[in-house]
């Protein structure tokens, strides 16, 4: 292996050698270096190497990595960056826990129609049809799978 295969990514982007201490050799590889080239894109080479060399020795990859992942979402969304990701998905839990507060508000109706005036109902054996034998509570069911349905499914890509 010649010395100039063998340098990191970010000396072979910077054209320069790439000494044996070299601060990015370990998290950059030659095989990468596209993951060079979005922190120095973003970041600069000379504060990315600072981070990096600022940090505790165990932490180093973490932060190498956490350099690539977010300035590669901002590129990818300039506006947003990392954040864009991190509000779509607080914008799906937001929908999954008003979706289960629906389901908790139906479940609760019906245990309470359940419980009311049981003398009063037909009886439920034999009879398999069971939205029928409650016609209050057809209405509200088919209106939850009407909202349902009509929920947009690419809020949750
Ligand atoms: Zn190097």
């Amino acid at each position: 292996m010649s010395t100039v295969s063998s340098r990191c990514a970010a000396c072979k982007y910077l054209r320069r050698r790439c000494p044996p201490d070299c601060i990015f050799s370990p998290y950059f590889p030659s095989n990468d270096p596209q993951r060079f080239a979005c922190v120095h894109r973003i970041y600069g080479a000379s504060n990315v190497g600072k981070m990096i060399q600022q940090t505790s020795m165990q932490m180093r990859a973490q932060v190498a990595d956490s350099l690539y992942f977010e300035s590669r979402c901002r590129i990818q969304d300039p506006v947003y960056g990392c954040v864009g990701i991190i509000s779509l998905l607080n914008l799906q839990i937001h929908n999954a826990e008003s979706e289960l507060a629906k389901v908790k508000a139906q479940i609760a109706f019906l245990n309470s129609d359940a419980n009311r005036e049981p003398s009063s109902r037909p009886q439920l054996e034999g009879d398999s049809n069971v939205n029928n034998l409650w016609p209050g509570q057809s209405s509200v069911e088919q209106h939850w799978i009407d909202s349902s349905a009509t929920r947009d499914p690419s809020a949750f890509v």
